[in-house]
C-alpha cells in the first residue's frame, strides 16, 4: 500500500480527449499505436493501457519486455509490440504473447531459435530500419539477408516494417526528415520486391503525426501526445493534461529575520516570515536545479515558492501572505503550462519531467 500523501493524479479522461484530438487528424484507415513505455510515460500504464484498450485503441508499445508482462498481466489483449527487445527475454516475450522488434541481425537470429523451440508457427514479428537516426535497426542493404533467414521458415510472420524519425519536431530539419520518409518508402518497395508481399508500415510519432501526413503510412506511434503535450505550444493548448501532482503541508515555521532556511543555508529570511515544508524532493523526480525561487507551488490558488536548495525527500515554501494550515493541500502542478515551466527552468524537455517522478509518489487515476 502506498499511503503517501504525495499524490500523483492521472486523468484518464484527458487521455481519451488527447487519443480523440489526434484520430480526428488520421485518416479513417490508419491505424493506432499508443505508446506506454516507461510506466506510460511516468503514469500508470496498467490503467492508461486499460483505458486505450477500451477506446479500440490498434497496437501497444513498450520499451521492454518486462513492461508487456505487467500489461498481459494486468489482462490487456491487445497486441504489444515491444521496441527494445534483449535476446535474453525472448523467451519471456514469446511467453506472455508480445511482438518483437528484431532491429539485428543477432536479435533475428536469437529470436528464430527461440521460436523454433517453442513449437508456435507465424509467430507475428516486426522489423525496424534505421533511415538516420542510428540508434536501432537494420538498413536498407540488409534486406537480402533478412530474406535469405526468413524466406524458408513459417516460423514468424512479418507484421510491420518500421523506421523513427530524427527530428519530427524541428521544422529546421525538415530535408532531413523528408529524406528519411523518402528511405522509408523505398525500403517498403525493395521489402515487397522480394518477399511478394508489403506489411504494415509505421514511422510517425507525435510530432510526425502532426507535421508529415506523408509519413502516416499504416500506422502511427502515439506517444507524447496522448499525454497533453505536442512539442509546439499552440497544439499542446489544444490537449488536455493529463497530469497533476498534489501533495500537503507538513510542517508550517515562523521564521526570523536573518535565520536561514534549509541546507547549506540556502535561503535568508529578509524580514519575519512563515515557511512551509511539503513532503516530496529531487529523490521524487524533483530536481534539485528548481530550488532557489525557480518553481512555485500553489496552496488555495496562491502562489508559494519554493525557497532554498531542495532536499532529497522535501521542499520548503514561502507562505508568508498565505493563510493556511498543517495538512492542506499544496498543488506542485496541474496544467501542461505549469510542467513546460519546470521542464524550461530545469534546461529539459516534459519527456524527461513526466518520466522523472519516483515510485514513492502515489498514482491516482482519476
Ligand atoms: C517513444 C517512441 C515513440 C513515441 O514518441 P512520442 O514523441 O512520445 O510520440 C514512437 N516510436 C518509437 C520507436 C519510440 O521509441
Amino acid at each position: 500500500m502506498n499511503n503517501n500523501p504525495t499524490v500523483l493524479e492521472i486523468n484518464l479522461g484527458s487521455i481519451e480527449y488527447n487519443l480523440g484530438f489526434f484520430r480526428s487528424r488520421l485518416d479513417k484507415k490508419t491505424k493506432i499505436l499508443a505508446v506506454v513505455k516507461a510506466s506510460g510515460y511516468g503514469t500508470e500504464a496498467v490503467s492508461v493501457a486499460g483505458r486505450l484498450e477500451k477506446l479500440g485503441v490498434d497496437y501497444f508499445a513498450v520499451a521492454y519486455a518486462d513492461e508487456g508482462i505487467a500489461l498481459r498481466k494486468s489482462g490487456v489483449k491487445t497486441p504489444i509490440l515491444v521496441l527494445h527487445p534483449q535476446v535474453q527475454n525472448l523467451e519471456l516475450l514469446i511467453q506472455y504473447d508480445l511482438e518483437p522488434n528484431l532491429y539485428s541481425e543477432k536479435v533475428l537470429d536469437s529470436f528464430l531459435e527461440q521460436i523454433k523451440k517453442s513449437n508456435r508457427g507465424n509467430y507475428p514479428v516486426h522489423l525496424k530500419f534505421n533511415t538516420g537516426l542510428n540508434r536501432l535497426g537494420f538498413r536498407k542493404s540488409d534486406l537480402n539477408l533478412i530474406y535469405s533467414k526468413l524466406k524458408e521458415v513459417s516460423l514468424v510472420k512479418v507484421k510491420s516494417i518500421f523506421s523513427h524519425l530524427v527530428a519530427s519536431e524541428d521544422q529546421n530539419e525538415k530535408e532531413f526528415s523528408l529524406n528519411q520518409i523518402h528511405e522509408f518508402n523505398s525500403i517498403g518497395k525493395s521489402f515487397e520486391h522480394l518477399f511478394g508481399f508489403l506489411p504494415m508500415m509505421h514511422m510517425s510519432n507525435t510530432s510526425g503525426i502532426l507535421n508529415y501526413p506523408e509519413a502516416h503510412f499504416d500506422m502511427v506511434r502515439l506517444g507524447l501526445g496522448l499525454y497533453g503535450f505536442a512539442n509546439d505550444h499552440d497544439v499542446t493548448s489544444k490537449l488536455k493534461n493529463v497530469i497533476s501532482l498534489k501533495s500537503i503541508i507538513s510542517q508550517i515555521h515562523h521564521i526570523k529575520k536573518n535565520e536561514s532556511v534549509g541546507y547549506n543555508r540556502g535561503f535568508f529570511a529578509k524580514s519575519e516570515m512563515k515557511t512551509a515544508t511539503i513532503p516530496l524532493g529531487h529523490a521524487d523526480g524533483l530536481f534539485r536545479s528548481l530550488g532557489q525561487n525557480k518553481i512555485f507551488v500553489r496552496i488555495k490558488g496562491q502562489k508559494a515558492p519554493v525557497i532554498g536548495n531542495i532536499c532529497m525527500d522535501m521542499i520548503m515554501i514561502d507562505i508568508s501572505n498565505i493563510d493556511c494550515d498543517e495538512g492542506d493541500e499544496v498543488v506542485i502542478f496541474d496544467s501542461q503550462k505549469d510542467i513546460l515551466a519546470m521542464a524550461e527552468q530545469a534546461g529539459t524537455i516534459s519527456y524527461e519531467i513526466m518520466t522523472a517522478f519516483s515510485d514513492r509518489i502515489k498514482r491516482l487515476p482519476v
